[in-house]
């Protein structure tokens, strides 16, 4: 993908603080940083989401998240830390080239995490039918 900003972070053409790479995935610092710290994990072979990645390459990002996740805790004395992927521009993906965030957070840092809804009566059961039976 010759316009994907990801891509060409990949190709080394836009200097980063690279944080880890090997033969599948790359992970750097991210520009705007929710916490110091913040990294994102990507695939090497572009795809535009979570959903459309390869088990393979999913399952390896998993054990590299958690091997930064560890090492940024450790490294920045975090009490916590959010490994989150956004898909979809309804679920605040800017980027379309699957990255995964790796934010270390601090008791009582402040940030806020999404509300909480209820279901009607009935409706959990459809929703969770749904579901499976989509799978
Ligand atoms: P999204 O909202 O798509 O899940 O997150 C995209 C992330 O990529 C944002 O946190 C943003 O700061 C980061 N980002 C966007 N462009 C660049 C860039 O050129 N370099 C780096 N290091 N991070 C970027
Ligand atoms: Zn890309």
């Amino acid at each position: 993908m010759d316009t994907c900003i990801f891509c060409k972070i990949i190709l080394k053409e836009i200097p980063k603080y690279y944080i880890y790479e090997d033969d599948s995935v790359v992970a750097f610092l991210d520009i705007h940083p929710t916490q110091k710290g913040h990294t994102l994990i990507i695939p090497k072979k572009h795809s535009d989401t979570f959903l459309e990645t390869d088990d393979a390459v999913l399952a390896h990002s998993a054990c590299v998240a958690k091997k930064i996740g560890k090492a940024l805790k450790d490294a920045v004395g975090a009490d916590g830390v959010n490994i989150i992927t956004n898909n979809g521009l309804a679920a605040g993906q800017i980027v379309s080239h699957l990255h995964t965030h790796i934010i270390p957070r601090f008791i009582g840092d402040g940030l806020m995490h999404w509300p909480g809804g209820t279901y009607s009566s009935g409706e959990e059961q459809d929703i969770a039918e749904a579901i499976k039976k989509s799978l």
